[in-house]
C-alpha cells in the first residue's frame, strides 16, 4: 500500500489516496478544536488513541453486521479505509442531555431521556453545522429518503451495540456523532468513533473521559483518552 497525495486536512485527521483508487488513509492527529474550531490546541497522543479506539469499535460493530470503511490499521496514526461519497449531513444520537442538546433547550446536563434522540446537522463550516430534519435533507438533495431510512437505522443499531460494549467496560454512552457515506450503493459508516466525537462518563463516578474535559479546561485530557483506549482494548 503506497501512501498517494493528502487530499483532505481537516480539524482531526488528514486524509491521502493511496495507489488503489477506491483505498484511502485517514491520518489522526493531536490537534484538537472546540466550539467552532474559535478554541484551538493539541493532545499529546490523542491522535494515537483515536485511531486505535475507532479501529477496535469499527470491528466491534462490523462482527454485529454494520458495514463500515474500515479496512485495517497501517500504523499507530494511520488506517486504511474504503473511500466514500460523505453525505454532508453528522448525525448525532442521545441517551442522555448534554452540549447542544441542554444549551438549546434549557435542559439540565445528566438528565437521562426516556428513548434515545437523533439528531441531524448540516456538515458544513462556513454554516456553523445548523441542525436540520428529514425535510431539509430530501430538499437540499443532500441524501435519498431510502438512504436516510438506512442511516437512521443504523444510526440506532450502532448506538444499542456501543451503549453495550461500553457499559460492559464501566463507561456510559452520554452521545455520539457519526458520518456515513455512499460504497458501491450502500450506505457505509465513515469517519472516526473516539472521545472526540462521543461523551463518555465514568459510570461509577460520571467523571468525563472525553473532548469535553478539552472544552471545559477540566485537566487531565491526555489521560482521560488513554484510558478510554485502555478500556475499549480490555
Ligand atoms: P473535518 O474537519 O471536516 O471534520 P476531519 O479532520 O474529521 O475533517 O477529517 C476527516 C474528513 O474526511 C472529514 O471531512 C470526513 O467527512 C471525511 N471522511 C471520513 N471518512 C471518509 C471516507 N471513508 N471517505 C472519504 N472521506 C471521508
Ligand atoms: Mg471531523
Amino acid at each position: 500500500m503506497t501512501q498517494g497525495k493528502l487530499i483532505y486536512e481537516g480539524k482531526a485527521k488528514k486524509v491521502y489516496e493511496t495507489d488503489n483508487p477506491q483505498l484511502l488513509i485517514q491520518e489522526f492527529k493531536d490537534d484538537a478544536t472546540a466550539f467552532d474550531a474559535t478554541k484551538r490546541g493539541t493532545i499529546k497522543d490523542k491522535g494515537i488513541c483515536n485511531n486505535k479506539i475507532s479501529a477496535h469499535l469499527f470491528g466491534v460493530l462490523e462482527t454485529h453486521g454494520i458495514t463500515t470503511h474500515f479496512v485495517r490499521l497501517l500504523s499507530e496514526r494511520q488506517m486504511l479505509v474504503q473511500r466514500l461519497e460523505i453525505v454532508p449531513v453528522e448525525v448525532t444520537v442521545r441517551n442522555i442531555v448534554a452540549g447542544g442538546m441542554a444549551k438549546r433547550l434549557g435542559l439540565d446536563e445528566g438528565k437521562k431521556l426516556p428513548n434515545p434522540v437523533l439528531e441531524y446537522h448540516y456538515k458544513n463550516d462556513a454554516l456553523h453545522d445548523p441542525l436540520i430534519n428529514n425535510y431539509h435533507i430530501f430538499a437540499l438533495g443532500l441524501a435519498q429518503e431510502k438512504e436516510l431510512g438506512d442511516i437512521s437505522r443504523y444510526s440506532f443499531e450502532i448506538n444499542e451495540i456501543l451503549q453495550e460494549f461500553f457499559g460492559q467496560r464501566r463507561l456510559v454512552l452520554v452521545d455520539f456523532k457519526l458520518e456515513f457515506g455512499r460504497h458501491k450503493g450502500k450506505i457505509t459508516l465513515g469517519d472516526e468513533i473516539s472521545p472526540d466525537t462521543c461523551r463518555l462518563w465514568d459510570k461509577a463516578t460520571n467523571k468525563k473521559l472525553d473532548k469535553d474535559r478539552f472544552r471545559r479546561d477540566l485537566g487531565g485530557i491526555e489521560q482521560a483518552y488513554q484510558e478510554v483506549l485502555r478500556r475499549v482494548l480490555s
